[in-house]
């Protein structure tokens, strides 16, 4: 890697108000976790998720099945017949922020695309639930289990299919862990279009599946445009060979992007072909320091009209994040004095002496203008790296003292950082924040892709605590719908979001979603508690549905007797009840003929009638927003009620009379 020859020169010709010095060489003192920590399980953390019952319960018979199939033991993890130490079960059950945590029994390691799909048919055929899992850094909760799901974890599928140095095509299995990756191409002269704190861990399945954005999306851009094709398992076994290596190919929808970005709930990607761009030979960076977020906006406005083509990063830290990672790491900070916002500029190139002399200027530019107060140029790459560390560290040391609540969001570049302030603001004023124990906030600090209006607001923790979240939620989510911004820039919807999507998107989106879902995974078996279009809880209301989805004439699937046992679970959303239509009602009638189900129908009707009434006096929360009791919800709702209970009773009247 090339060395600017800027340094000292400009140093030197620098008349501005800052001074731009080399970073300091002292080796950084690695930051040691202490000994592992557990979370609170996710079923005490969220009591209001229920296991759904139509999922059966892993019998000795379904392990021998599975472990027949893998052919050796260490491509399970069987808590189910023996006993296995929670050390190995632990790091499937748990996930990285110690946040969630499930009660996973069994692990399964298949090694190909024909074990995911025999696993996976296993599975919907009886009724087993499942959650794929790649390097389990998801920071939503929605790769580790709830209940008892079935971790399927791609860390067996990690080969490298093939690379095509002509075209930059690599195609890979999912469980390629995304620096090998980087480090094969880097020896051809390539680079991968995704690079982000997690990358010794992460898998590229994961990557895909949580369409990440990491730290040069604004180079390269997102996984939606760089990846080409996939090859995806569904939950019934299917074999989606997708595995296209081609730039264009306008023929037809492009199913492969439901899988990017699908959090594991319509299937599970086992490999992926992606164009990689050549790695630039020049690679410069640039730790600055602001007195405003007004003047950090200035830098990046300057940034992309000097640096144009060769600018691959610009980060955003403020200083409380800054602080933390002083304070848990003890390593000198890379500019002597303090200010209240960084950031880290990086330009890639392919002609070092060009980049150098662009940057230079720009450096130079900046600080005459007083836009940046002080900064700093990576002379080789230690250094590189050691400045990189202080923007890709923060994560790891925020979380040190406990825990954290992370919010990722895409916010409108001028209010990006004004959601800090407030949270901050917030937190103080509930008296949570404080030096002591006694107080379960550490600190509130804002850091991010500012390239992409991405902002990471993380409140640091001492410990999880309900207080805390009810003054964040729905406060952050709220703030964030009032100025259109996202409420899941590029970590995903997981358990963290779930109720919260309708703040980002409207009705007939989420419509939609649940509408895929169900065409892709009609048991629900993929990821049944996390993200929005796993809707376990409306099961009774899903059953109805899935009347009107599968014509009479349509062999029902094995698994109908189970999907009828969620009559007794009802916990049904009204924005759910809608009206029935004939079909429907005719069908609905003829299962409920069975004489089997005649206390399930009375237990239906009872539940509906509580649920309802419920929900009329304490307004319901739909698609995330509250919506407060009114009489027309109480009208609408009690229309609603009678529509299926009328049903359910008229036929409970012809049960009794028969
Ligand atoms: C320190 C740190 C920094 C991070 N920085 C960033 C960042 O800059 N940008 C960013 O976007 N994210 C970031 N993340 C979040 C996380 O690393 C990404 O979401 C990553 O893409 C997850 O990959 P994984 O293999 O760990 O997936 P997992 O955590 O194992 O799974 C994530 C989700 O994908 C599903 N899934 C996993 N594999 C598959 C598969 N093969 N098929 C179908 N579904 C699957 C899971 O069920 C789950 O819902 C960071 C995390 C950490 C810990």
């Amino acid at each position: 890697m090339s060395t600017p020859g800027l340094l000292r020169a400009a140093l030197a010709s620098n008349s501005g108000p800052a001074v731009l010095r080399c970073v300091s060489n002292t080796p950084m003192r690695r930051f040691q976790d202490s000994a592992p920590r557990r979370g609170n399980f996710t079923t005490d953390s969220y009591p209001e998720i229920k296991r759904d019952p139509r999922f059966s319960q892993i019998t000795a018979e379904h392990v021998a099945y599975f472990r027949d199939l893998l052919g050796k033991d260490s491509a399970l993890v069987d808590g189910v017949t023996a006993d296995v130490s929670s050390d190995d079960m632990e790091p499937y059950n748990g996930d990285w922020m110690r946040k969630y945590r499930g009660h996973c029994k069994l692990v399964l390691k298949p090694a190909s695309t024909g074990e995911v799909s025999k696993i996976l048919k296993y599975c919907n055929d009886n009724m087993l639930a499942v959650v794929p899992q790649g390097g389990n850094t998801g920071l939503v909760g929605g790769s580790v289990p709830v209940f008892d799901e079935i971790v399927i974890s791609t860390s067996r599928m990690n080969q490298i299919r093939s690379f095509d140095e002509v075209s930059g095509v690599l195609v890979v299995d999912a469980g390629v862990v995304l620096e090998i990756a980087d480090q094969f191409l880097a020896e051809k002269g390539y680079l991968f279009p995704l690079d982000l704190g997690a990358k010794g861990s992460c898998h590229i399945g994961g990557n895909v599946a949580t369409n990440a954005g990491g730290l040069r999306l604004l180079r390269y851009g997102s996984l939606h445009g760089n990846v080409l094709g996939l090859q995806a398992v569904l939950p019934n076994g299917t074999i989606v060979d997708d595995l296209c290596t081609l730039r264009k190919n306008n023929t037809g929808y492009d199913l492969k992007q439901l899988f990017i970005g699908g959090e594991g709930t319509i299937g599970m990607i086992t490999a992926v072909s992606i164009q990689c761009p050549q790695r630039g030979r020049a690679v410069n960076v640039a730790f600055l320091g602001a007195d405003s977020f007004e003047k950090i906006q200035l830098a990046f406005r300057e940034a992309k009209s000097q640096l144009s083509e060769i600018l691959s990063a610009f980060e955003l830290m403020d200083s409380y994040s800054q602080d933390m990672v002083h304070r848990v790491r003890q390593n000198k900070r890379p500019l002597d004095s303090e200010h209240p916002f960084y950031c880290l500029i990086e330009t890639t190139g392919s002609n070092s002496e060009h980049d150098a002399e662009k940057l230079e200027k720009f450096l130079e530019d900046v600080m005459s203008k007083d836009i940046i107060a002080d900064g700093v140029l990576a002379q080789d790459e230690t250094q590189i790296k050691s400045l990189w560390s202080q923007r890709e560290g923060i994560t790891e040391c925020v979380g040190h003292f406990g825990g954290t609540y992370k919010y990722d969001v895409s916010i409108p570049l001028k209010d990006l950082y004004r959601l800090v302030d407030d949270t901050r603001e917030r937190i103080e004023a509930a008296g949570l924040k404080g030096d002591t124990e006694e107080f379960p906030v550490v600190e509130v600090v804002g850091y991010g892709h500012m390239g992409d209006c991405n902002l990471h607001l993380n409140v640091a923790v001492r410990r999880y605590d309900k207080r805390v979240e009810e003054v964040l939620e729905p406060f952050v989510y709220e703030w964030i719908g009032k100025i259109n911004g996202s409420i899941s820039a590029e970590h995903g919807i997981g358990i963290a979001k779930k109720k919260y999507l309708g703040f980002s998107r409207n009705d007939t989106m989420i419509d939609l979603m649940k509408q895929v879902k169900k065409l892709y995974d009609p048991n629900g078996i993929m990821n049944p508690y996390g993200t929005v279009i796993s809707d376990s809880n409306t099961s009774a209301w899903d059953t109805i549905h899935f009347l009107s989805l599968y014509p009479p004439s349509t062999t029902k699937p094995k698994a109908w007797s189970q999907q009828a046992q969620t009559m007794d679970n009802l916990s049904l959303d009204t924005a759910d009840l809608e009206k029935l239509n004939d079909k429907d009602k005719t069908e609905l009638r003829q299962f409920l003929q069975n004489e089997n189900q005649k206390a399930r129908v009375q237990a239906t009707v009872h539940s509906i009638a509580d649920v309802c009434f419920k929900k009329c006096i304490t307004g319901t929360i739909k698609n995330g927003k509250l919506d407060k009791t009114e009489e027309g919800c109480m009208a609408n709702c009690a229309e609603r009620f009678f529509d299926i209970s009328s049903l359910t009773m008229k036929h409970l009247q012809q049960i009794r009379q028969t």
